[in-house]
């Protein structure tokens, strides 16, 4: 279908009549049907031509110059097409200039110019635009469009609204226009060319073919850009960092301290004598610390490693002394008493002293706490000459603490043995490993093996610990060992060692100790040593009865301790140089109130309560054995803070008991109506089966309703026949029935040679008679009128009185007594075989 533009009803009527109209000459700019364009005028003909066109209907012709440079053109200047525009604004600006806003309306030739002086005034005549609709035309409507907008997205200086403008208009030729305003980098002669291009598909298609030249061109340059920025980005990024990395370095001012730090680790490494496996290792290892970041972990790890290698003291020794005389000096100004076991660490050191080198066993001191072995200790360190290092094993169970940890852990730190050495600065201390009994083992390994291979001689000279994995030697380290007890030590490191036991003290040795030792030693600790001060010996007589309770002198000299600094605050109020006494009597003032009984017996002979003794860690103490009959079907119930095999006891003393019924006067059935209690009030330690003739004895009491003695105190195993057997630990049980105030002893006859060891006050204070079977025991526990009535008569057992032995009644001459344990000149007849003893 064929229509004339002017028919279009969207558009007004546009006459196709020639008439004359103004012209304004156009520089580099062609202004296109519906385009409002702002313009500035300066020339003299163009401003005439302006005003000429506002004076009638506003509209000129606009139609550009060939040449933009071209000041005053001719008619040959100027392109025969041009677009009709009416006037919309026009600004007259204060230099004699113009603004003008016109709109462009529609496409005009010029006919011909009339001649004017003052602006060029032309015939003009309007071109008719044909558009014939097709589906091709259609399809390039869309391209155009759809190209149109690939265009919006890469050029960003066009506002996307105007893609929406865009995309509203259907028809070609206002299409073509509109877009051709927006395409800023096509050349001149090519907007002309499409200006006169009449047939709106033609001037599509021309349009279409520049739209994707340029798309092409800004594809390759966005490209380009892109590479640039991200060229750009890399390199500013690198610089940004470098920056902060020199930032931080200079802040820290880290490299030329590491450097420093090098070269003195380098100095040191030259100085310091180590074991040229240690050398040649600290020097590799320096070597990686070089190479490394100085803030780096693994740059700690390293510098940590060389420091702990560096700290040892490899062969630095203090000197040692040999002086045997000097030596013995020193241990007897430190410690009172303790005779033979200053005599064993004298021949000890003398061997050392000949051999010139630790080759013999490590020396362990085992006793109760506070009777002086770590003192001990620190005196043999003295009298040598040596330094002194203290390792408490207790409560170690992990290999690695003894052995220290492999480097490859995080945090990891060499053992104890290699700490406690740098800590003491020389390679041939006098070592303590305190409470090696304490010592235990589970899953994380046994620190005992790796202690065997510290003490053993023969291994110590490459002792390797785990972090250093550098032979070291320990061979010139005097160990010494100390223990409660020797049974929780492991049996191979007691086969590596010398045992020398101490055992508690008497109230006489603590009462001397006291005197010459820990009231001296805590006046000058409390600050009183030029004090005219007594402490009385019946005022530490008391303070050992009645404030303390042990087999050392620890709590004692605590206790001391305690009165001299009351003292010390009577002294800052009242002065110096008045006299301070104290008395027994005023102990409880500075003390408080008595915290024992003196003597730990009861008050009158009970009906099932026995003295037991029994032997601890701690040293000997007493214990009571409670029994208690009552109605039930013949139960043995024991109760109390019990070790195993207390049960066995009981029913071995029970079993005794019912083997001797009749001879005890029980009734046949006498089990089947009762239930019997066994209860121990204080804590039964390890060697339980001791207190089987104690336990036996509450049982016959009970049942038999005969009181037992109250003086009486004594310690045994039982077996199912009433024998009494050996037990251990006799010297620490007798000095804590000699403290309790105990006046008769009974022991297992076997036991007779170790009564060699008691101290001759402790003898000569108590009765101790040595049983071979239980009927003994009851025979002299329990308070019978008449024993012989049951027992039979007999002959009386071996005994010691005032520190004399008995024998059948008589006193056996003092070289017996002196030497117990070898046989009496006359055998005391075993007890009376009782009728009934076997069932
Ligand atoms: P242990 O190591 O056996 O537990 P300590 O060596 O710590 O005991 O001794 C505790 C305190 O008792 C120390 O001050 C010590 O000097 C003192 N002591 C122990 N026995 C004696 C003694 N025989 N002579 C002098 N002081 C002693």
């Amino acid at each position: 279908m064929f229509f004339n533009k002017s028919e279009d009803p969207k558009n007004p009527v546009t006459p196709k009549k020639a008439h004359v109209l103004p012209l304004l000459p156009l520089r580099d700019i062609i202004v296109f049907p519906h385009m409002v364009v702002p313009l500035f005028v300066g020339r003299e003909k163009s401003i005439n031509a302006l005003e000429e066109a506002m004076s009638h209907d506003k509209e000129i012709l606009l139609a550009a110059q060939k040449r933009a440079k071209t000041n005053d053109p001719t008619a040959e200047d100027i392109f025969a097409m041009g677009t009709v525009g009416t006037i919309i604004q026009l600004l007259r600006l204060p230099d004699g200039t113009v603004k003008v806003l016109v709109e462009g309306k529609r496409r005009a030739v010029i006919k011909r110019f009339v001649p004017n002086e003052e602006f060029f005034l032309c015939e003009v005549e309007a071109v008719e635009e044909v558009i014939q609709a097709s589906v091709e035309l259609e399809a390039l409507v869309r391209s155009v469009q759809s190209t149109f907008e690939l265009y919006v997205k890469l050029n960003k200086r066009i506002a996307p609204e105007t893609l929406m403008t865009v995309q509203t208009i259907e028809e070609a030729a206002r299409l073509a226009d509109t877009i051709v305003v927006h395409l800023s980098s096509i050349k001149l002669n090519d907007r002309q060319e499409i200006l006169e291009t009449t047939d709106p598909a033609r001037r599509l298609e021309r349009l279409f073919e520049l739209m994707n030249a340029e798309i092409e061109i800004l594809q390759v340059e966005k490209k380009i850009r892109s590479r640039v920025k991200k060229q750009m980005e890399k390199t500013q990024k690198e610089y940004y960092l470098n920056e902060q990395m020199q930032a931080i370095q200079k802040e820290l001012g880290e490299r030329d301290e590491f450097k420093t730090e090098i070269q003195e680790l380098e100095e040191k490494i030259k100085t310091k004598k180590l074991s040229k496996e240690g050398s040649g290792r600290v020097k590799k290892e320096l070597k990686k610390l070089k190479m490394m970041q100085p803030m780096s972990a693994e740059a700690t790890v390293v510098r940590n490693y060389i420091d702990w290698v560096l700290g040892l003291p490899w062969y630095d020794v203090s000197e040692e002394n040999y002086d045997l005389e000097a030596a013995e000096k020193i241990l007897d100004e430190d410690h009172y008493g303790l005779k033979k076991v200053k005599e064993r660490i004298l021949e000890y050191l003398a061997v050392q002293a000949l051999v010139r080198k630790l080759r013999g066993p490590v020396l362990c001191l085992v006793g109760p706490p506070g009777v002086g072995k770590t003192s001990l200790a620190r005196s043999i360190a003295r009298a040598t000459g040596r330094k002194f290092v203290r390792l408490s094993l207790g409560g170690v169970r992990d290999e690695a603490e003894i052995r220290g940890h492999r480097r490859t852990y995080i945090g990891a730190l060499p053992g104890r043995i290699i700490q406690s050495l740098r800590k003491v600065g020389a390679n041939n201390p006098v070592f303590l490993l305190d409470e090696i009994d304490k010592m235990s083992s589970d899953f994380r390994g046994d620190p005992a093996a790796a202690l065997l291979e510290v003490l053993d001689p023969e291994q110590n000279a490459g002792f390797n610990d785990h972090y250093l994995d550098l032979d070291y030697d320990l061979s010139d380290v005097m160990f010494i060992t100390t223990a409660n007890s020797l049974s929780g030590i492991p049996l191979p490191l007691q086969d590596r060692m010398e045992i020398i036991q101490l055992s508690g003290y008497t109230e006489f040795e603590k009462l001397n100790i006291a005197v010459k030792y820990l009231v001296p030693r805590q006046k000058e600790e409390t600050g009183l040593k030029d004090v005219n001060l007594e402490i009385t010996e019946n005022a530490l007589r008391t303070v050992i009865h009645h404030y303390t309770k042990e087999s050392g002198v620890r709590s004692l000299e605590r206790e001391i301790g305690s009165v001299c600094r009351k003292v010390a605050r009577e002294v800052v109020k009242s002065g110096k140089d008045k006299p301070y006494r104290i008395a027994a009597k005023a102990i409880p003032k500075y003390l408080g109130v008595p915290k024992f009984r003196s003597s730990m017996i009861g008050e009158k002979d009970e009906i099932g309560l026995t003295n037991g003794l029994a032997y601890t860690t701690y040293g000997g103490t007493t214990l009571e054995c409670e029994v208690t009959v009552v109605p039930g079907k013949g139960k043995i119930v024991i109760t109390g803070l019990l070790e195993k095999g207390m049960q066995e006891s009981a029913q071995a003393a029970m079993s005794y008991i019912r083997s001797r019924q009749r001879l005890l006067g029980l009734e046949d059935d006498f089990l089947s109506k009762v239930d019997v209690h066994v209860h121990f009030p204080e804590f039964v330690p390890k060697d339980g089966p001791s207190a089987g003739v104690t336990m036996a004895t509450s049982m016959a009491s009970a049942l038999m309703k005969v009181p037992v003695h109250r003086t009486v105190a004594m310690t045994g195993e039982i077996t199912l026949r009433g024998r009494v057997m050996p037990i251990g630990g006799l010297k620490e049980k007798m000095l804590a029935a000699h403290r309790a105030g105990i006046t008769t002893v009974i022991i297992p006859k076997e036991n007779r040679k170790d009564l060699r060891e008691i101290p001759r006050r402790v003898l000569n204070a108590m009765r101790i008679v040595l049983v071979e079977h239980t009927d003994e025991v009851l025979r002299e526990a329990l308070c019978f009128s008449d024993p012989d009535a049951i027992f039979g008569r007999r002959t009386p057992p071996m005994e010691y009185r005032g520190g004399q032995l008995v024998v059948r009644g008589a006193t056996v001459p003092e070289g017996e007594a002196s030497e117990p344990g070898t046989t009496p000149a006359v055998v005391p007849a075993p007890t009376v075989e009782a009728p009934g003893a076997q069932q």
